[in-house]
């Protein structure tokens, strides 16, 4: 394309909601513009590495075998009342009503229109499995919608989804799903890792988020420092400390103490003159209505994810003052588990503590000299609390580092949670009817692009890894009046084009430097500048965005040079052996 015709509106202003590099680029660059927030156009430039992302998720996916298929974007509120989330889904789901007062949707996701295409069509083993996936736009009313196309409101998913007959053939699918994702960001020349994931009640290693490692990303994750072991910092599992026996003989007598308007543990501990470690936290959640008291060691965090999860609860909240009363038979600050109206949980934390202080259930006391297994009981001892910088990896026993990303991809095994509550079944071999077991797999497409930018970039631009570069050359002519140089760019430009290379001719009557500054900016990964002074010997400069380093080739040499660099970076290696 000839830059005087492009709709290319590069610029040096950052918007102020611009937080992030990628949002600040994506604006200069000519990429994208806010029409209202959360909301996006995707201008020529922006538009062409969406459909390289598309391209090459659509290849991967085609590859293992996935179908493509496009549903619709607008969803009737039947098919979520079927399943149960019309209520359940918060204010991310933009509702509203047609004509005739019919209530729908805009899909935040496809799980139930996807369920219930293949519920109608599916109905013996011999039909499965099946991998249907779509790149479509999602539509979620972010509560804080923010950096960019990054997180906003309308953004373009490819959400596939996997029917099998039964939990094996789940996993195989799953598996197939796992290694396609590895291979699409691979290909789109990212760093990035699959991390463990939560996956709610379906519990296990059931989900993975595919991160892109950058500081600036909204998730923060555990990786081991010797083994392959990465997890969301929600996830990331905390070993069982060994039980350690024979310390029943030195349990002291319980005592109460006066500890009058002192409720938390820096209040208990300074009070006291004890460490914070010698003091049971004891939070009180509502689960389901239920009142749960969880128990942990005063330094430590509970993990609310983890607790939920633990007691398979729908809804788990810290317990309002009205519960807790009921529960203890006092006031907020004075809870503890002994004589407790709740069941207790303890997490591991707490399991070899003796002598400990916890509160009294009684307003202005606390006891000392607390002891599990005589005072009170607890249900179970489980890992509820958040992971530290001190905590060994959970399968090698390695130093863990804290990092950030962002959450590009996420592979999920759904069971039958939907399959059931919207009655997806089969007929197996021998004429027995069987509920499905599903999988879903999403990758943001715009938030891939935006990941990839915070990734490459510096401080005069974007610097595109060649698969996703929306233009894989940029000819520079320096000065479009002077001599050949205009009609040698012209030719460069038309031998690139036949040759399939993505080419934009910068034949603008603007001075070189202007002209350069906007190659950098839109991160052109090679630039074919030419001017006279080299024409003369019938040579022109090959510039490499990355790296900077400029090369001098004659006239004849150029485009095959170009087209070897293009074919070698087209297919990166990998960053990082796929973890099983
Ligand atoms: P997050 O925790 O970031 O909100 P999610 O868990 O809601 O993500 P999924 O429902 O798994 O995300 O969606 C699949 C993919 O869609 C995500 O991995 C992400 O790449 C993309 N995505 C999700 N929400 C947004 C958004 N608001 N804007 C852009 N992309 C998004
Ligand atoms: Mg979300």
């Amino acid at each position: 394309m000839h830059y005087s015709e492009m709709f290319l509106p590069t610029g040096r202003e950052i918007p102020s909601d611009a937080e992030v590099i990628s949002h600040q680029l994506m604006i200069r660059a000519g990429m994208i513009r806010k029409l209202t927030s959360g909301i996006y156009s995707y201008l020529p430039l922006g538009y062409r590495v969406i459909r390289k992302v598309e391209q090459i998720v659509r290849e991967e996916m085609n590859k293992a075998g996935a179908q493509e298929v496009y549903m619709p974007m607008v969803q009737p509120a039947e098919l979520w009342q079927e399943s149960g989330r019309w209520e359940y889904y918060g204010k991310e789901l933009l509702r509203f009503r047609d004509r005739h007062e019919r209530q729908y949707c805009l899909g935040p996701t496809h799980e139930e229109v996807i369920t219930d295409l293949v519920r109608n069509d599916v109905k013996t083993y011999r039909q499965l499995p099946r991998n249907l996936y779509q790149i479509q736009t999602k539509f979620r009313d972010e509560v804080r919608p923010r950096f960019g196309v990054m997180r906003c409101r309308e953004f373009g998913m490819k959400d596939a989804y996997s029917f099998d007959a039964d939990e094996a053939g789940a996993e195989i699918s799953y598996e197939k799903m796992f290694i396609a994702y590895n291979n699409i960001f691979r290909r789109c020349g990212l760093r990035f890792r699959p991390v463990e994931a939560d996956s709610g009640s379906i519990g296990g290693k059931y989900s993975h988020e595919f991160m892109v490692m950058a500081e600036s990303g909204e998730d923060a994750m555990v990786v081991c420092a010797k083994c392959s072991y990465a997890a969301n910092l929600e996830k990331a599992e905390i070993v069982s400390p060994e039980k350690k026996g024979g310390l029943d003989k030195n349990w002291l007598p319980l005592e109460s103490v006066h500890t009058p308007d002192v409720r938390t543990i820096e209040e208990v501990s300074a009070f006291l003159k004890i460490s914070p470690r010698e003091i049971v936290k004891t939070l009180i959640f509502n689960a389901d209505g239920e009142p749960w008291a969880v128990l942990i060691r005063g330094d430590q965090e509970v993990n609310e994810i983890k607790v939920k999860n633990y007691l398979g609860a729908n809804e788990l909240e810290l317990a309002a003052d009205e519960l807790i009363l009921k529960a203890t038979g006092a006031p907020r600050g004075f809870a503890g588990a002994v004589k407790i109206k709740a069941k207790v949980v303890a997490d591991y934390s707490v399991m070899n503590m003796v002598n400990f202080v916890t509160g009294a259930n009684k307003e202005d006391y606390h006891l000392k000299n607390v002891n599990i297994g005589r005072d009170f009981a607890v249900e179970a001892f489980a890992d509820l609390r958040v992971v530290e910088k001190n905590d060994q990896c959970p399968r090698c026993g390695g130093g863990m580092q804290f990092v950030r990303g962002i959450e590009v991809g996420h592979v999920f095994k759904l069971g039958t949670k939907y399959s059931k509550s919207l009655n997806a079944v089969y007929l197996d071999k021998d004429g027995r009817e069987k509920i499905m077991v599903m999988g879903c797999y999403g990758i943001g497409i715009g938030r891939t692009v935006a990941a990839c930018i915070e990734q490459n970039n510096d401080a005069n631009g974007i610097v595109w890894p060649m698969p996703l570069a929306p233009y894989q050359v940029i000819i520079t002519p320096v000065n479009v009046k002077e001599g050949d140089v205009l009609h040698t760019s012209e030719k460069i430009y038309q031998e690139l084009l036949a040759e399939n290379i993505e080419v934009i001719l910068d034949d603008r009557d603007e001075r070189a430097g202007v002209k350069f500054k906007d190659a950098d900016l839109i991160g052109i990964p090679l630039r074919v500048t030419v001017g006279q002074k080299n024409l003369v010997q019938q040579n022109v400069e090959l510039k490499d965005r990355k790296s900077g380093e400029t090369r001098i080739y004659h006239l004849r040499d150029i485009v095959a040079e170009i087209k070897r660099i293009i074919a070698e970076s087209l297919n990166p290696p990998g960053h990082h052996p796929p973890e099983t």
